[in-house]
């Protein structure tokens, strides 16, 4: 918020509560999510690896989340409902393993508790109530809104006034007439008017109806991390509405501070153009898979633009952090031996190591932190060396080095393997034992494991 690197000073050294702005589960886990998510992870990784205890919590938005800034869309899931032609519980559980799904692929520590905001509706009412109490709180025929001119301060995470915010505001037609300012934001809709079929509604004070989207952050927050946070992340594009609306309602019921340091991740483009759905880039998990991309090597080229910076994704930038990354499992792959050291000793080890931190330690700086480890692997320090510090810094990277050093396996092998998986899905039992017998006179024994296999040197 001061525009300025500040030092982490947790509120309960040395954990640190971390709070992520989860998705909204209504339509694919694009491209864009797999960068803010992976920074996220990075940042994650970072903290536990300086020595921090980290608590991260984050939400899912499976309900209120209208498009447009203000209030005047449609709900989003409502939407994907209507456009999959599924119930809305089911677009969000779909959407909701599509997401995971994605993470997990990207080799992304999935969040210590992930929360839905359906599930939460009831801290969501007493957080409006609260809100209610201390003046916040106005009631039209359609909804209860939050009275931005009442919050001292509002826009302070985005430096913008309430008068040039004003003047940004579209005429819209879904505009509640009994709006006050157009900043003013939903806590509660009523199920009334162009929501009066809403599938999704609570029993609440004010009649039947659904909570706004910012109020399940500023309500879930509280409930697992406590009134005050260490650090909150998002996109860029929370700052100017989302967040500052967090920021009024934390701050407005509780009168404490709500975030120490907020973590924002800027855009990504495809192709040098916004995604969109008209151009077709909006890629997912499959796309990259179709292109014969391992997901994880995708996180070499995230590592290699600051999260602040804006990063133009092309197929041709995908294919090089493959290669780079096909180039460091073979390098780890070859420094591997018996021997495993527990720490270094020698000096340019020793700085190897603290120019890797004071790169984290810089504002999270993850393409200098890159830089020191090929410096560090083109040195002439002891291959056993060069191996702790990979795995070491591979912490950090998440690039699953250490797994697939295991056995040296030649990629002729690998083909054949990957072969008699497929004939084994098709109960193609013949070809199958063939390719068995191949890959046995290679010197190779293969082993199923679940719906996988295992292959080792004999
Ligand atoms: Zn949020």
């Amino acid at each position: 918020m001061s525009r300025k690197i500040e030092e982490v000073k947790p509120l309960n050294p040395p954990n640190i509560s971390l709070y992520t702005c989860g998705p909204t589960v209504y339509d694919f886990t694009h491209i864009g999510h797999m960068r803010t998510y992976s920074n996220n992870d990075f940042l994650k990784r970072a903290l536990i690896y300086l020595g921090y205890k980290v608590n991260h919590v984050m939400n899912v938005t499976d309900v209120g989340h209208l498009s447009g800034d203000d209030d005047s869309g449609e709900d989003k899931m409502e939407k994907g409902a209507k456009k999959y032609g599924k119930t809305v519980w089911d677009v969000a559980k779909f959407y909701t393993e599509f997401f995971f799904k994605t993470t997990d692929a990207l080799n992304i520590i999935r969040p210590n508790i992930v929360c839905n905001a359906t599930e939460h509706v009831g801290e969501m009412i007493q957080l409006i109530e609260r809100l209610k109490q201390n003046g916040y709180v106005y009631e039209t025929k359609e909804a209860l809104y939050f009275d931005v001119k009442k919050f001292e301060n509002y826009g302070k995470l985005s430096g913008q006034k309430l008068e040039e915010k004003l003047q940004a505001v579209r005429e819209e037609i879904n505009v509640d007439k009994e709006k006050k300012h157009p900043a003013d934001f939903a806590l509660w809709f009523k199920r009334v008017g162009r929501f009066s079929d809403h599938t999704m509604h609570w029993t609440s004070p004010w009649g039947e109806g659904f909570p706004g989207w910012h109020i399940e952050c500023s309500a879930m927050s509280m409930e697992y991390l406590g009134e005050t946070i260490d650090i909150h992340s998002g996109g860029i594009d929370h700052v100017p509405v989302h967040h500052e609306n967090e920021i009024a309602q934390s701050e407005g019921a509780t009168r404490k501070q709500f975030v120490k340091i907020w973590f924002h991740n800027n855009f990504l483009t495809v192709d040098g153009q916004k995604m969109s759905k008209s151009l077709g880039n909006f890629y997912t998990i499959e796309d990259i898979e179709k292109n014969k991309l391992n997901p994880v090597s995708l996180r070499l080229l995230f590592l290699q633009s600051h999260y602040r910076q804006s990063l133009n994704f092309t197929w041709q930038s995908a294919r090089a952090s493959q290669e780079a990354f096909n180039r460091l499992k073979e390098i780890a792959s070859n420094l591997k031996s018996d021997k495993i050291l527990s720490s270094v000793k020698s000096s340019k080890a020793i700085a190897f190591q603290q120019q890797f931190r004071d790169a984290l330690e810089d504002d999270l700086q993850t393409p200098q932190a890159v830089a020191v480890m090929w410096d560090m692997l083109k040195s002439d320090i002891i291959n056993e060396e060069k191996y702790f510090l990979l795995m070491d810094f591979d912490k950090v990277f998440g690039l699953n080095l250490s797994n697939i050093t295991e056995e040296k396996i030649d990629a002729n092998i690998i083909t054949l393997a990957e072969k008699r998986l497929e004939a084994r899905k098709q109960r193609n039992f013949d070809a199958s034992d063939r390719l068995r017998i191949k890959i046995e006179k290679a010197g190779f024994k293969i082993e199923d494991v679940g719906s996988s296999y295992k292959i080792k040197k004999v």
